[in-house]
């Protein structure tokens, strides 16, 4: 996979046209080609933060719940982990990306998240981007498109809208496969009838 450059809307990690440098982009780059640097010496790479929400995808899983998760990054450190749990915790608004910002505000004792990197394994849908630049992330990281639901370029891209007030970096296509083929296994497996393997 090539360095992931940091852009200035939604577009794919190794996607084409070549995408403008955001002026936040400096904020936290911490791309594979930083790495080794002094200036950055310690930072993970984009793949490292989005290892870690699949973990906690796959823990939601594990309870049921569609494999979704993400973690909230700030200055190189983790601030907060949250997984989907709408069905556990019967709350619509349960995703991944909501949990995680609100245990990051919590954490932080901030509401606002400048600072701060969400790498989640799937595409934000609308009401989660809304959230994303309600809590002014610098920059989001997403792994697998959603096409059904998409508010990152696949339906609407809302990081795109100039006529929202607030923006913020989002790149996705990291660790996009593995993402989705969480996500794959798991619906194939409700589908799959009661006792076959
Ligand atoms: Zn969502």
């Amino acid at each position: 996979m090539p360095p992931i450059t940091p852009v200035s809307t939604s577009v794919e990690a190794d996607g084409s046209p070549a995408p403008s440098v955001s002026p936040d982009a400096h904020r936290v780059v911490v791309s594979g080609a930083e790495l080794g640097r002094p200036a950055f010496r310690g930072a993970r790479s984009d793949a490292h933060w989005m290892a870690l929400a699949l973990e906690r995808a796959r823990e939601a899983g594990d309870r049921g719940e569609v494999p979704v998760g993400a973690v909230v990054v700030r200055e190189g450190v983790l601030v907060a982990a949250g997984s989907n749990c709408p069905i556990g915790t019967s709350d619509p608004s349960g995703h991944a990306e909501i949990v995680a910002l609100r245990a990051a505000g919590r954490a932080l004792g901030n509401y606002r998240l400048t600072d701060c990197n969400i790498f989640v394994t799937l595409e934000p849908c609308a009401m989660c981007a809304g959230a994303l630049l309600q809590a002014r992330f610098s920059r989001v990281v997403f792994g697998a498109r959603d096409p059904k639901t998409g508010a990152a370029g696949s339906v609407i891209d809302l990081f795109a809208e100039p006529r929202l007030n607030h923006h913020a970096v989002c790149i996705g296509g990291v660790l996009a496969e593995e993402s989705a083929a969480l996500l794959r296994e798991f619906f194939a497996a409700r589908r799959r009838p009661k006792g076959v393997a």
